[in-house]
């Protein structure tokens, strides 16, 4: 068994960090889970939420929008469709991001609005602004 884990996070643009971790805690669809070294094999999907690094020199968060995580033999493959290291999160953006689609969530009887849609985007700015305040 190794005693870290090596992990990636792969967008669909980009290899967005690779490291060397003690545990990883990431949002399954169906909860909160962690991995630490000489875990199962695991396949399981992710909401949009936070993945949060643990290392020697402390803590890491990442923002990650849906998608997949895999474990095997040590190795931690998160696949998902956005990711931002906490201190990559541009916070003006997600503001941005957040007040539209709460603007389009507040014409929802004009019929025009895609409401799962806005939900979803109002869900990741919320998580963005969230994990960017962890800058450690
Ligand atoms: P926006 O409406 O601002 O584009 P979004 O939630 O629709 O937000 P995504 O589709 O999740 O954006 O991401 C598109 C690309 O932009 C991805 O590469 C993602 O990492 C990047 N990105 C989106 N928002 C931010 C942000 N606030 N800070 C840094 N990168 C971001």
């Amino acid at each position: 068994m190794a005693e870290r884990l090596k992990l990636d996070i792969v967008s669909p643009d980009k290899l967005v960090l690779s490291d060397e971790v003690d545990e990883v805690v990431a949002p399954g669809s169906e909860g909160e889970f962690g991995v630490l070294p000489g875990h199962l094999a695991l396949l399981a999907t992710l909401d949009i939420g936070e993945l949060t690094l643990r290392k020697s020199s402390g803590f890491e968060h990442v923002f990650v929008s849906s998608g997949y995580a895999e474990v095997l033999n040590d190795k931690v493959t998160i696949l998902v469709e956005s990711a931002e290291n906490s201190r990559d999160i541009d916070v003006n953006r997600a503001q941005a991001a957040k007040s539209r689609a709460e603007d389009r969530l507040s014409r929802t009887h004009d019929g025009s609005i895609d409401v799962a849609r806005a939900e979803v985007a109002l869900k990741r700015a919320l998580h963005r602004l969230e994990v960017a305040r962890k800058v450690h």
